[in-house]
């Protein structure tokens, strides 16, 4: 169990990537804090995933694109549990638009919570995290090779990985790691038909590893930044993709 005795806080935990990293997180022990937006029977049904298997976890609803959710959420962790080690920021929207559909409102959809939300979520869990606690931010491998149709979504991912080298360099001298994870095509609720047809077996095609990913694929990798194996780590940005690489489409 690398992370017995730990708190740990999953944005967006309902469903996909975050449920994944979420149940992982509480195999290694950790207590994991199950954040959704709407979908709270999926939060309390991984929970139940996770008590079933010995472990401990509470849901608790927040919008991470609101402030004023999001200190709400921070507020509750730190009257429940007094403190936090881990914080996994992964809720997040992708809106696939060619640059003539351009709307204002699907970029401060994105931005509002792919990135707004990220730093607020950061704002707030500095003030419960100790030394050796870890920060670990959902990327995208879009982040470096954008898809056709998704300039905003791919700027929204260049953005958490520059601010995840940049809350390094401002939170190590606190012993606060700061990390990002560029999923590549994972298969979860939010992509859910997006990869069929021609243009999944074009993304097959340049996937080395040969298949798309699971939210298990991802998790692997955030229960390694979030322990203390990973001490040394920080500042970077690691994907996990099996292996797709600068291919556009
Ligand atoms: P998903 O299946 O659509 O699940 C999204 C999760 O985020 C749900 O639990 C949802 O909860 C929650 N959420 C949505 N809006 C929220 C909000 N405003 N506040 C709090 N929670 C909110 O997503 P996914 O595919 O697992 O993606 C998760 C992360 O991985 C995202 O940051 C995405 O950009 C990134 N990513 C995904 C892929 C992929 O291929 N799947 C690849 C690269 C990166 P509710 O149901 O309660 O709204």
């Amino acid at each position: 169990m690398k992370l017995e005795g730990k708190v740990a806080l999953v944005t967006g935990a309902s469903k996909g990537i975050g449920a994944g990293i979420a149940k992982a997180l509480g195999a290694q022990g950790a207590t994991v804090i199950v954040n959704y937006a709407s979908s709270r029977s999926a939060a309390e049904a991984v929970v139940a995933q996770i008590t079933m298997h010995g472990g401990t976890a509470f849901a608790m609803q927040a919008d991470m694109s609101v402030a004023a959710d999001v200190v709400r959420l921070f507020d509750a962790v730190k009257t429940e549990h007094g403190t936090l080690d881990i914080l996994v920021n992964n809720a997040g929207v992708a809106v696939f638009q060619m640059i003539d559909d351009l709307t204002e409102e699907a970029f401060h959809t994105q931005f509002n919570l792919n990135v707004l939300g990220y730093l607020l979520a950061v704002r707030e869990a500095v003030k419960l995290l100790g030394p050796k606690g870890s920060i670990i931010n959902i990327s995208s491998i879009l982040s470096t090779d954008p898809y056709l149709a998704s300039s905003v979504y791919s700027a929204t991912k260049g953005a958490v990985d520059t601010l995840t080298f940049a809350l390094a360099r401002e939170l190590g001298s606190r012993g606060i790691r700061v990390n990002s994870i560029l999923p590549g095509h994972t298969n979860t609720p939010g992509t859910d038909g997006n990869f069929a047809g021609e243009f999944g077996e074009k993304l097959l095609a340049g996937t080395p590893l040969g298949r798309f990913g699971e939210p298990e694929d991802i998790a692997a990798l955030a229960v390694f930044l979030a322990s203390e194996d990973a001490h040394w780590v920080t500042g970077e940005s690691i994907r996990a993709s099996g292996g797709v690489r600068g291919v556009g489409y």
